[in-house]
């Protein structure tokens, strides 16, 4: 890491340059070389700390942001935490309109770092007034001198990525990427990074992954908007109801889907056998590199990139929770030995 024996004027100089750490068990029935990009490695635990550092400071060089005016937004939870954190340090004041599917402890979080919250039911539609997207438009509206980042619309998050995670990967592979996996939420993660490997090699593929129960994938197939794609699921963070135009379609070569179930045990499964305690979206999307690998997708040489958005610690009550893996019916007869948190 570029950032080890320095000292630093404030946590903000610790957002980005993140590592890149080989998978040595984990992946081991399959051909390829896999290194995840951890993100939990920045100040906040999670790469929204880019995005939220990289928008509000292009807002301040556009003077639309000055020390003591509101930020808002639309947020699962890491986005959140990281604009409260920037603006901490920076001075905002920072109101989060989250999703009541939100887990406790990242609510609590929100609060601790300083964030007003409003706490929205996560199953209505975008339109829905009650919905975190109209609550944030609302708020919006009607806090004078307020700042919407909006990161689901917001060029600027694409960008961000464009312009850091994108660059690391490229430099900390020295060129040899040959694949790009990662989860959409906003898409913003996998659009900007995508982009940059890109123009440096046309080859590299991008592989998106997406949720039962999200109209990502329906719609970078068809380019339709399919309503009956639509359902409850359980991952944070992950696909969508609606399409973000921070999700760039063209970058992306294909996406897989992956379950709830699958997810969350190898969630449960990455702390077990590479020792990194990280989020539920880290389980999805090593869950797709297992799926793919096991169709037989990747070769001895390839150098495949996957990227774990954030940490473990922010899904105690639910992924790392047998309690709540038990409640979820993750732990059936298939993973009789999960329930009885016997060794994987
Ligand atoms: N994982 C987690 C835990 C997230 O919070 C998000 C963001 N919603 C993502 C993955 C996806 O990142 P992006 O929004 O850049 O697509």
């Amino acid at each position: 890491m570029k950032h080890r024996n320095k000292v630093f004027d404030n946590v903000l100089d610790l957002v980005g340059n993140t590592p890149l750490v080989r998978l040595n068990k984990i992946t081991s029935k399959l051909k390829g070389n896999f290194y995840a990009k951890v993100e939990s490695f920045n100040p906040g635990h999670s790469s929204k700390d880019r995005i939220a550092l990289y928008i509000i400071e292009q807002a301040e060089k556009k003077g639309i942001l000055t020390p003591g005016d509101t930020i808002i937004e639309t947020t699962s939870g890491n986005t959140g935490f990281s604009i409260a954190m920037v603006s901490i340090i920076k001075g905002y004041d920072c109101v989060l309109a989250v999703s009541s599917k939100s887990s406790p402890d990242k609510i609590d979080m929100l609060k601790t770092m300083g964030a007003k919250v409003y706490v929205c039911p996560a199953h209505v539609s975008a339109d829905d007034p009650r919905s975190y997207y109209e609550v944030a438009k609302r708020l919006h509206s009607e806090i004078k001198g307020s700042v919407y980042i909006n990161q689901y619309f917001n060029q600027l998050n694409i960008d961000a990525h464009y312009k850091s995670t994108g660059p690391e990967i490229w430099e900390q592979t020295e060129g040899k990427v040959t694949h790009l996996v990662a989860c959409s939420g906003t898409g913003g993660t996998i659009s900007g990074t995508a982009k940059y490997l890109k123009e440096q090699n046309p080859d590299i593929k991008i592989i998106g992954v997406d949720a039962f129960g999200s109209v990502i994938k329906k719609y970078h197939e068809t380019r339709e908007f399919d309503e009956k794609e639509i359902y409850p699921y359980r991952i944070e963070g992950l696909g969508k109801n609606l399409i973000p135009t921070a999700t760039d379609f063209d970058v992306i070569d294909e996406f897989v889907k992956v379950t709830d179930e699958d997810s969350a045990h190898t969630a449960r499964l990455i702390a077990k056998s590479e020792g990194m305690f990280v989020g539920y979206t880290s389980g999805a999307v090593t869950q797709a590199i297992l799926q793919l690998g096991e169709e037989g997708r990747f070769k001895k040489d390839d150098y495949v990139v996957v990227i774990f958005p954030d940490h473990g610690a922010r899904y105690m009550s639910k992924v790392y929770s047998d309690k709540w893996m038990n409640e979820q019916g993750f732990f059936d007869s298939k993973n009789e030995a999960a329930a009885q948190n016997i060794q994987y």
